[in-house]
């Protein structure tokens, strides 16, 4: 019974290049094949011997296969057809496994039968790219990860057809180059006609990219905010509600109270908030949109604070832009304010009234 069950994954690496007639792709799903312009030249041996037959095409137009050992045999065209499987399909559902969105596959550089299908966002900014290698040998299996890892130079999950490729020495090889390999049986499977995610996938997923995203993490200790996957700077607010406090909310949610020391913007020595956290309290006094007098003065602080925020939040892009609309101002692109609760307000308002 158990081999009945068997998910056919396994065959795909075990075709030279995930391409055969009918006749070899025997127990694989036909819904998820596809036929090639092109016709074969060798065709499984019909005889007793095991082997491959020479496809010879006669003058009449009759096909026939040779067979060194057994007789000859009279083959029909469509027989011959060579059939490749239905990698968007079969790639769209391990995108699925992984919450991927856009399923798009493309072919890795000078890596054959290598394919990325997307980029796993468990949280923030933190993208690992998801790869699958269509191939059964160890030894080239090994190589390519050796490869890839070159190439990406960050954690990334490589996916093979066939969990008996998954052996300890590909994990082990796969561990040391900072990624994690997975068989198709673990993600996907068929039911009926349907191809359908393991329920098990997204836990073991979500499990492995936490301790990655808390080995990148170099700061030991550092305040992180759960920004969520997708989230942009847009998302997030930043509210004074005392001269050394912010709500910090994402789309409306998410709401922690932060002080100088969480933003890192507190000097260690002297206790009190550096000039980061003034310039915080700027922005916030104007409500986001700073004019700029003299930008050297300024560039050093709002490098400061643009730093901070992007490890706070795991977000890659630059939360401040400098723009020139309006004449010169440093923009930022959260939503900041609460500068009415800032002592310096008062200040103001005192000069002003
Ligand atoms: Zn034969």
């Amino acid at each position: 019974m158990m081999l009945l069950n068997r998910p056919p994954w396994h065959t795909l690496s075990q075709l030279s290049g995930a391409r055969g007639v009918k006749a070899d792709w025997q127990g694989f799903p036909e819904h998820l094949l596809k036929p090639t312009q092109d016709l074969a030249d060798s065709y499984p041996c019909l005889g007793r011997c095991g082997g491959y037959m020479d496809v010879v095409k006669h003058s009449d137009g009759q096909y026939v296969g040779i067979c060194p050992t057994c007789d000859k045999q009279v083959l029909n065209k469509l027989d011959l057809v060579v059939y490749r499987p239905d990698f968007a399909a079969i790639f769209a559902a391990l995108a699925r496994a992984f919450g991927l969105e856009d399923a798009s596959h493309t072919t890795v550089d000078s890596i054959t039968q290598c394919w990325q299908i997307g980029e796993y966002n468990p949280a923030a900014s933190y993208r690992f790219p998801v790869l699958t290698l269509i191939e059964g040998q160890a030894e080239r299996i090994e190589r390519v990860i050796g490869q890839i890892a070159a190439k990406l130079q960050k954690p990334f999950f490589m996916l093979l057809p066939s969990a008996s490729a998954v052996t300890q020495s590909v994990q082990d090889i796969a561990y040391r180059n900072g990624g994690k390999v997975f068989a198709y049986e673990d993600l996907i499977e068929l039911e009926g006609n349907a191809l359908q995610v393991r329920g098990t996938a997204a836990a073991i997923l979500a499990e492995l990219s936490a301790g990655w995203i808390k080995h990148s993490d170099d700061a030991e200790g550092a305040t992180r905010y759960p920004t969520p996957a997708g989230a942009t700077w847009g998302d997030i607010m930043l509210e004074f509600t005392a001269d050394e406090l912010v709500s910090v909310s994402c789309k409306g949610s998410g709401h922690k109270q932060y002080s100088a020391e969480d933003f890192n913007m507190r000097d260690k020595k002297t206790k009190k908030p550096k000039k980061a956290w003034a310039f915080l309290q700027a922005m916030a006094l104007v409500g986001g949109n700073m004019p700029i007098s003299n930008i050297e003065e300024l560039k050093k602080d709002k490098q400061a604070v643009s730093q901070s925020l992007q490890a706070l939040f795991q977000l890659d892009d630059d939360p401040i832009i400098y723009s020139k609309d309006a004449g010169a101002m440093y923009k930022t692109k959260f939503v900041i304010r609460g500068g009415d609760k800032l002592t310096i307000a008062d200040a103001r308002r005192r000069r002003v009234g």
